[in-house]
């Protein structure tokens, strides 16, 4: 009988997908997948339809164009003091998701387990079990998604091979502290683990709040993978061009494992992302102000709305607290939302492997237009 491979079981569509197609099936406002409802910067989608009219439309090479890793060199070093060399230890990606899968085909064999935060960004796990490894979770509990000390090193064995950190932290908006990384690097030094950091809303802090890499914590850029992607920080989630940074023995086996996944990426958006990066600190100063503003807005309109919760600091979402206003879970809620209220969200028990804790909660993504924004809460409004 014909059948299908055993390390697809129990795999579904991923709730971004489902949550978005219900959002067009109830024409509801899509405040669920993360991704902006405006378009990127002008520059730099000038600047990929230069380099198509120049030509610069043959396969990439399979580590990247040069100069895309160069400007990434030249970032990490201005940004955070982290020196990468851009010829043997940063590789260009199909977006970050590709980064994830790839690095944990590296890295990690069947039987190993990976300290995951739940929360959970769904393709971890997913990585995760096509490796078939197990995701050993450790929860983030609300309202400020603080991890306890003591839970974080007993999920660690003889067995753990990788930890994933992801700053700031999809879906709650937390940006860890140089504390809590560093309650990470002892037990991931102790067992002597790979670090992933993910960290695809770098450029997304707000207030006082700044972005530290692991790789940057004393002693942990040598075991650390650093994955980032032009998505979020451009506003151009299609363009999928992502990067791994680490050490080149790791990034030489990243690279084996991505010349068979895809062997490269999209040529002339590799040039113009690295257009984009020697812009990058001008452009930053208005992107992360006009997210700020509809963080705030759409904060203040919750409020408004009666709802109570902490302001994240970082990304472009946000973890409603939902028991104040209904006795239903996540799922009932999400649902009712989109049917009465024509709002869509996310469910958030998706991203939990043990904990009950994301029934209390709906994801909202708030990288919308302002007039969005204004226009979901006010299909709130009686909640
Ligand atoms: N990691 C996190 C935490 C994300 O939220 C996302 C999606 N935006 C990704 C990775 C995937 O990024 P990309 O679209 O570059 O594949
Ligand atoms: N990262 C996006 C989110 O968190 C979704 C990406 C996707 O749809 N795969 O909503």
């Amino acid at each position: 009988m014909r059948s299908f491979a055993n390390r697809t079981e129990g795999f579904e569509d991923s709730i971004f997908a489902v949550m978005s197609q219900k959002a067009a099936q109830y024409q509801a406002i899509n405040l669920s997948q993360g991704f902006p409802d405006f378009d990127g910067p002008e520059f730099i989608k000038k600047s990929a339809c230069d380099f198509i009219n120049k030509g610069a439309n043959q396969y990439a090479p399979f580590a990247g164009v040069k100069e895309l890793r160069s400007s990434l060199a030249d970032l990490y070093k201005d940004f955070y003091d982290l020196s990468y060399n851009a010829d043997s230890e940063i590789t260009i990606v199909n977006g970050a998701t590709e980064g994830i899968y790839a690095t944990i085909q590296a890295l990690i064999n069947p039987g190993d387990e990976v300290v995951v935060f739940e929360p959970v960004y769904d393709s971890y796990v997913s990585s995760i079990k096509l490796a078939g490894a197990k995701a050993v979770p450790v929860t983030l509990k609300g309202p400020n998604f603080t991890f306890d000390k003591q839970e974080l090193e007993n999920a660690f064995s003889h067995q753990t091979k990788l930890v994933i950190i992801n700053s700031p932290h999809n879906p709650t908006g937390k940006v860890f502290s140089t504390q809590e990384l560093e309650m990470v690097a002892r037990p991931a030094t102790k067992h002597d683990c790979f670090v992933l950091s993910d960290e695809v809303y770098e450029h997304l802090v707000y207030d006082d709040v700044k972005h530290i890499p692991f790789a940057s914590l004393e002693g942990m850029k040598d075991r650390t993978i650093t994955i980032s992607s032009a998505g979020k920080t451009f506003g151009l989630t299609g363009w999928k061009v992502g990067w791994c940074c680490a050490s080149d023995d790791v990034i030489d086996r990243i690279r084996k494992v991505h010349q068979y996944i895809t062997f490269s990426i999209a040529t002339p958006l590799q040039f113009a992302v690295a257009q984009g990066l020697k812009e990058i600190k001008s452009y930053l100063v208005e992107f992360r102000s006009c997210y700020q503003s509809k963080r705030d807005l759409f904060m203040q309109g919750l409020e408004e709305l009666g709802f109570e919760l902490p302001t994240p600091k970082g990304t472009y979402f946000i973890m409603l607290p939902i028991s104040q206003k209904t006795e239903l879970d996540d799922i009932g809620f999400c649902e009712k939302l989109i049917v009465e209220n024509k709002v869509a969200t996310i469910p958030p028990s998706a991203f939990y492997l043990n904990s009950e804790e994301g029934k209390k909660y709906l994801r909202i993504c708030y990288a919308k237009e302002d007039e969005t924004l204004k226009k979901a809460l006010s299909n709130l409004q009686g909640l």
